[in-house]
C-alpha cells in the first residue's frame, strides 16, 4: 500500500455536509460524483494532499444507509492507494483477510476498488484503490 488515498465520512444530507465542510476547510469540494453500484452520492474535497470523501446514500438498501442507521453519521472507511489491486487483494486473502468484493468494482474518482470486511481489521473498513489509468 501507498499511502492514504482519502477517509470517507458517512453523512445525511450531501448538500448540509458540503456546506459545513466548505466552511470547516474555507474551500468548496472540487467534485460530485454518484457511485451507482454502491447507491451513493459522493463530494470531495482536497485538503493540501490529503482527500475527504463525503457519501451520501441515494437508497434505503445503501450500505451507507444502513451504517448511518446503526452507527450514526461519521467515519465511515480509511481508502488506501495500491498499485494493482489484484495483487493486493490476493496477498490480504493469503494473510487471512476478509475481502468483501473479490472482482474490483468501479469506484468514485476514478478508481477500481475493493473493500475489506471490519471484522478482519479491528472494526475499521478499509477500502483499497487503484487509480484506472488511462
Ligand atoms: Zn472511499
Amino acid at each position: 500500500m501507498n499511502k492514504i488515498e482519502h477517509i470517507g465520512i458517512a453523512v445525511k444530507s450531501l448538500e448540509s455536509s458540503n456546506a459545513l465542510f466548505s466552511k470547516l476547510f474555507g474551500k468548496p469540494h472540487y467534485k460530485i460524483e454518484a457511485v451507482e453500484s454502491e447507491g451513493v452520492n459522493t463530494s470531495f474535497f482536497q485538503i493540501g494532499p490529503n482527500k475527504i470523501e463525503l457519501l451520501e446514500a441515494t437508497n434505503a438498501d445503501s450500505p451507507i444507509a444502513k451504517f448511518i442507521e446503526k452507527k450514526g453519521e461519521g467515519i465511515h472507511h480509511i481508502a488506501f492507494d495500491v498499485d494493482d489491486i489484484e495483487a493486493e487483494v490476493s496477498r490480504l486473502k493469503e494473510e487471512g483477510f476478509v475481502v468483501l468484493n473479490e472482482s474490483p468494482k468501479l469506484g468514485a474518482d476514478n478508481k477500481k476498488v475493493v473493500f475489506l470486511h471490519p471484522k478482519s481489521t479491528n472494526g475499521v473498513l478499509i477500502e483499497l484503490c487503484e487509480e484506472i489509468k488511462p
